[in-house]
């Protein structure tokens, strides 16, 4: 098919984990032309049955349409995947929405480039039952110009907050949610373990988690301007006694026999953030230590 007669209307999506179907789901329910691509086929069957085509290869994928969205676990799997169909590239804006480092996605779009097509990098911040709602967005970097073109279309998935020209800032912001994310996932399920050692439940255990996160809120609140300023206000609770309260966390871990990795690792940054003089500074001054290198 001529690249001129590709209506803006065609969309093919490659990849269809638990992503990539939602974002195709919602691409059919606003009326596009969908064509699917995945390794394990008969995930695409509900979508066929909504009225996707299924292509039989990768070439007939990148054909079908201009915008070609790729939903994968890593880039690494895209570059085994289309390696040998990149004479299929000329004309096409391969939008990766995959996790992975901002190297790769720089290495990436330049390896698009190379061989005639444009290259926008994404990271989608909503699970897939959230794509598509109100609250969906998704981080954008690479070229301005595309992404305006196809900006309509790539707002159906959600929001779209662009980071500038450098393809790898929207996989650097989008790192930086998941290491929010992650490490806050981890300290609720050792918490959870360590009152799970006196038998009481999680889901006991639950509301206090969400609770918490209210608290969260007020504690973050005012942190950009604390960070940038280099002015931790430590007058309602200073590092030393965050310091101590740490390690009070990590010997009563110890003591009830669950996992103590994480406490003693953050007791270590908050006894480091006392050793370099912010004993009487607020919990914010610990991105002194964070921010230093670990090479
Ligand atoms: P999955 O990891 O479940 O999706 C995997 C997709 O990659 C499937 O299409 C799978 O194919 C394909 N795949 C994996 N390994 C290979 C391989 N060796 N060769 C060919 N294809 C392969 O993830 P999701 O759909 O959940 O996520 C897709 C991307 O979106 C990820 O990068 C993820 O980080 C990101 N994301 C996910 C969110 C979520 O909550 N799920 C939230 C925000 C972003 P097959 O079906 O054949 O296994």
């Amino acid at each position: 098919m001529n690249t001129q007669t590709l209506s803006m209307k065609s969309i093919s999506i490659i990849g269809l984990g638990p992503m990539g179907q939602a974002m195709a789901q919602a691409y059919l329910e606003k009326g596009y032309n969908l064509t699917l691509w995945n390794r394990t086929a008969s995930k695409a069957a509900k979508l066929r049955e909504a009225g996707a085509s299924l292509a039989q290869d990768l070439g007939e994928a990148l054909t079908a349409s201009k915008l070609v969205i790729i939903s994968l676990t890593d880039y690494d799997i895209m570059f085994n995947l289309l390696e040998n169909y990149t004479t299929f590239f000329k004309g096409r804006t391969l939008v990766n929405l995959s996790s992975d480092t901002p190297e790769m996605a720089r290495k990436a779009a330049e390896w698009a480039a190379s061989h005639g097509a444009s290259f926008l990098t994404g990271g989608v911040m909503v699970p897939p039952p959230m794509v598509a709602t109100a609250e969906s967005y998704v981080f954008y970097s690479g070229n301005l110009a595309v992404l305006e073109q196809y900006r309509t279309i790539l707002e159906v998935i959600g929001r779209t907050d662009y980071k500038g020209e450098d393809p790898g800032l929207a996989l650097l912001f989008y790192q930086a949610m998941l290491d929010i994310m992650f490490t806050t996932v981890t300290g609720v399920m050792h918490a959870t373990a360590l009152v799970g050692t006196v038998n009481v439940s999680a889901q006991s255990f639950e509301p206090y988690v969400l609770d918490f996160f209210n608290f969260m809120k007020v504690l973050m609140q005012g942190m950009g301007a604390e960070v940038d300023h280099k002015k931790y206000n430590g007058e309602l609770n200073n590092m030393n006694m965050m310091a101590a309260g740490m390690r009070h966390v990590a010997h009563a871990s110890h003591d009830a026999g669950v996992n103590t990795t994480v406490p003693n690792l953050i007791a270590k940054i908050y006894e480091e953030t006392v050793a370099k003089g912010h004993g009487k500074h607020g919990i914010n001054s610990i991105i002194e230590v964070l921010k230093e290198s670990s090479k």
